[in-house]
């Protein structure tokens, strides 16, 4: 579904990502952690286009994200990013923000964005609040409807960078436990996140990044139980 091929990166003279390679199969969960600053979110943007590459490719959904020849903002619709700030739509109510990428982007009728959007605030547990606006929620409700958000667009995979990371402790699990339950019911999903009790229930791979580099790409039980790079056993000894 997602593929990364020999991928650097620069900003100026910054060699942000240094021959990044890695693939997210249809269905798979790959979480990417590491230091801050080593490239997490800067690799998940290139993904959909948000941040351009000098060197490498990248392919999703057979289609090269970055050659110049795939339509982006179609490209964009169909793969869900749920940031850190939610980046909700502050003027609009709730309802809204679910209904106008779908009106606007896929040329819904209004009439069935709306229900469509209900349907997913039902899902993420938060009909209750359809007609408030975002800043009369809390930040977990917020990012539940930024991933509901999301979901309206009927995405073929998922990009979150740090989705709970700006949230305060107790807000956390009713975020993961809508990831949880979007990783097991199937869709394709790469997460930056330091919640490695999340990794560790539903991930398939980790990604470990380190200064630009992809250090370590296990499978969930290998980078856990062995991580095979210092640098990784040390950043997990420090968050575990
Ligand atoms: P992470 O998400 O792992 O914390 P980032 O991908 O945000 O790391 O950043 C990786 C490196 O690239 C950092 O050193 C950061 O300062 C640098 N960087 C990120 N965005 C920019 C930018 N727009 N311009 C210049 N440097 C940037
Ligand atoms: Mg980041």
């Amino acid at each position: 579904m997602i593929e990364i091929r020999d991928v650097n990166k620069w900003f100026g003279p910054f060699h942000a990502l240094k021959n990044c390679s890695t693939q997210v199969e249809k269905g798979e969960v790959v979480v990417v952690c590491g230091p801050s600053g080593s490239g997490k979110s800067t690799l998940i943007k290139t993904v959909n286009a948000l941040e351009p590459i000098q060197q490498g490719e990248i392919v999703v959904d057979g289609h090269s994200v970055h050659g110049g020849k795939t339509h982006l903002p179609r490209l964009r619709s169909r793969i869900g990013m749920v940031f850190q700030n939610f980046e909700l739509f502050p003027h609009l109510s709730i309802t809204s923000n679910l209904a106008i990428a779908q009106v606007k982007v896929l040329g819904r009728e209004p009439d069935e964005a709306r229900e469509r959007g209900l349907r997913l605030l039902e899902r993420v547990g938060l009909l209750a609040h359809k007609d408030k606006f975002p800043g009369q929620l809390s930040g977990g409700q917020q990012q539940r409807v930024a991933i509901a958000r999301a979901l309206s667009m009927d995405p073929i995979a998922m990009l979150f960078d740090e989705p709970t990371s700006a949230l305060d402790p107790e807000m956390i699990n009713e975020v993961l436990d809508v990831m949880v339950e979007l990783a097991l019911e199937g869709m394709t999903m790469m997460v930056v996140t330091h919640e490695m009790g999340f990794a560790k229930k539903v991930a398939d791979r980790v990604i470990f990044m380190d200064a630009g580099e992809i250090v370590e790409d296990a499978k969930k039980d290998e980078f856990f139980g062995n991580p095979r790079s210092e640098r990784a056993q040390a950043f997990l000894s420090k968050i575990l």
